[in-house]
């Protein structure tokens, strides 16, 4: 048996066995905390976001691979 702390709010978690898939958080929600504030940052640091932009799926779809013009 051991344990961690989530990253996002602290909270102890135990776990059995191998490292929980959602290490080091302790649940989705956590998970996704961190990750909204990450991106956010990003996009702070290079540009402002407009709504369109905020709602594009992830991931985005990487360069090159836009429809070629000739
Ligand atoms: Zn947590």
């Amino acid at each position: 048996m051991s344990t961690y702390q989530c990253v996002t709010c602290g909270r102890e978690v135990v776990y059995d066995g191998p490292l929980p898939v959602r290490y080091p958080f302790c649940s989705s929600r956590c998970q996704f905390v961190d990750l909204g504030k990450w991106l956010r940052e990003q996009y702070t640091i290079e540009r402002d976001l407009t709504p369109e932009e905020a709602g594009e799926p992830w991931p985005p779809r990487p360069p090159g691979e836009e429809p070629q013009r000739r």
